[in-house]
């Protein structure tokens, strides 16, 4: 390395991070306005120069869909936005989406070894948002089709890897709209629809076809697929869209939701842009939001919007242990969120109509660690006391709806009814049929649930070229 290019890189490493500005909370809980706003052309050019360029670098390790990390930082630098693009999505077919939710500090950036890591999501999403056009590259179509099932990310995923790789693709969704929890779960304020619907048009433009309101299971059953409409494959994305309940007294009280429930309302009947749409959502005063994942804080978040004076998250734990991203639980604060530690629900109450308005709760305290490696949360003896509420809504974990497996033989489940499958191409225990995401692991990130897409479009290309082409994957020329 020459003089010039070491105090280039000590400068390089001096360098604090460019943060991206938010809206001001005062401001944001009366709007339903995406919070954190993106670079600027300077901002985003003054990050990216922070990047050392390693040789080695590490940051890739902590990418579950291997973006090639300096290199799309390198052409954000020289200011070649389109060619950012086209690298991440040489790997990542929703690099807006990731850039916004995926939890960068616990992968990518924990790998980086600037100082003060390098903001690889904010730049990501820089790139993803302000490209102009980037050409899609389609191979040789094969006369081969594959269904989808569901149109979250890992369904996405998975449909634009094979359509790249020349089969036809369709996806099969059974609601309204497309994007799976990122358009009926995650609130407009972090994952603006638009984003959504832009990510969703880049797939269509590989030929990925989308057909709304076909319940797979009820609709068409998965056998009917592989025999009557002859796809070659199946790749189940259903998700973990059913909720799991305390099973408390009062659950079914008049203003206690799931989480699901609240967010879909809101998201999905746009109760988000009342009176515009009249289908308001209406919560209390008083909210109690049970739990502490991204789900919880989305949640609590939207009841503020809503109009409730004040949110109070319930959690078992402490604070140190909240699941949720840390980027959610300091914004979530900011808008004036109360965390309420380690406090367990033990009944809802009800009026006379059946409204809730109070909730019985205990005080906990923290115990030895448990098989999740944090410490278990114990009650305290006589630490009963009730809690004034309105609303509650329930954000304690998702599991898979059980419909598929039900309706289609010889499909094994595991005890938390996720199907059994191979890890590393998402085959299930039916041939010709493959799975990935929330349905294969349980709730879990949507980065897992693309990396799970790759793996099985990977997978499923290669049996359809060994079985029903007659070809190795290495004689196969794009
Ligand atoms: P989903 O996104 O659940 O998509 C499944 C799709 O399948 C749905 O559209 C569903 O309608 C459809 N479907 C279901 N059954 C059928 C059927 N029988 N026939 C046809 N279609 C069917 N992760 C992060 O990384 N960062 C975050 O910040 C974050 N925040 C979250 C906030 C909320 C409120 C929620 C609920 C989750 C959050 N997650 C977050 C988790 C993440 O969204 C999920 O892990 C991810 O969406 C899973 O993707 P998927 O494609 O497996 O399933
Ligand atoms: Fe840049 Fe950090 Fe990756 Fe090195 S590890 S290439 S500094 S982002």
């Amino acid at each position: 390395m020459s003089t010039d290019d070491k105090s280039q890189r000590k400068k390089r490493v001096k360098k604090r991070r460019v943060h991206m500005s938010v809206q001001d909370s005062e401001e944001r809980i009366r709007n339903f306005n995406e919070v954190a706003l993106g670079y600027t052309a300077e901002e985003a050019t003054e990050e990216a120069a922070r990047c050392l360029q390693c040789k080695r670098p590490r940051c890739i390790k902590g990418c579950p869909v291997d973006v090639k990390i300096p290199e799309f930082i390198l052409k954000i630098r020289e200011g070649e936005i389109e060619a950012a693009k086209e690298i991440l999505l040489c790997t990542n077919s929703l690099p807006a989406i990731t850039g916004r939710v995926c939890p960068q500090e616990n992968q990518c950036q924990e790998f980086c070894i600037h100082p003060d890591a390098i903001s690889i999501g904010a730049l990501e999403r820089y790139a993803a948002d302000n490209a102009e056009r980037v050409e899609t590259k389609i191979s040789q179509r094969l006369n081969t089709k594959v269904a989808v099932v569901g149109s979250g990310p890992s369904g996405l995923t998975c449909a634009a890897d094979l359509a790249a790789r020349g089969h036809e693709v369709v996806i099969f969704e059974a609601l309204h709209d497309y994007g799976g929890v990122l358009a009926y779960g995650i609130p407009e304020f972090r994952m603006p629809k638009k984003i959504v619907r832009a990510e969703v048009a880049y797939v269509r433009s590989l030929g990925v076809e989308l057909e709304t309101d076909v319940l797979i299971g009820r609709t068409i059953a998965v056998e009917e697929l592989l025999t009557e409409y002859e796809y070659n494959a199946v790749y189940l994305a259903s998700g973990a869209g059913a909720p799991n309940f305390l099973r408390v007294p009062g659950e079914t009280l008049n203003g206690v939701f799931s989480a699901n429930e609240f967010l879909t309302r809101v998201n999905l009947l746009k109760g988000y842009i009342f009176p515009e749409y009249d289908t308001p959502v209406t919560v209390g005063e008083r909210v109690a939001v049970i739990g502490a994942g991204n789900v919880a804080m989305d949640c609590a978040r939207t009841a503020l919007r809503l109009g409730a004076r004040e949110v109070d998250i319930i959690y078992r734990r402490s604070e140190g242990e909240i699941p949720a991203r840390l980027e959610e639980i300091i914004h979530a604060k900011e808008e004036g969120v109360v965390i309420g530690e380690l406090v367990s629900p033990l009944e809802m109450l009800g009026d006379n109509k059946g409204n809730v308005v109070g909730l019985k709760c205990q005080r906990m305290t923290l115990g030895e660690k448990d098989d999740s490696g944090r410490r278990r949360p114990i009650p305290i003896p006589n630490s009963e006391f009730i809690f004034p509420v309105d609303t509650v809504i329930i954000a304690i974990g998702q599991k898979p709806n059980q419909l598929i497996a039900q309706t289609t033989s010889g499909l094994e489940t595991t005890r938390w009814g996720t199907f059994v499958h191979d890890e590393e191409t998402g085959k299930t225990s039916r041939d010709r049929i493959y799975c990935g995401g929330d349905v294969a692991t349980g709730a879990s990130t949507v980065i897992l649930a693309m990396e799970a897409g790759r793996k099985a479009a990977k997978a499923i290309h290669q049996m359809i070229l060994e079985k029903d082409l007659g070809i190795t994957p290495e004689e196969f020329i794009q």
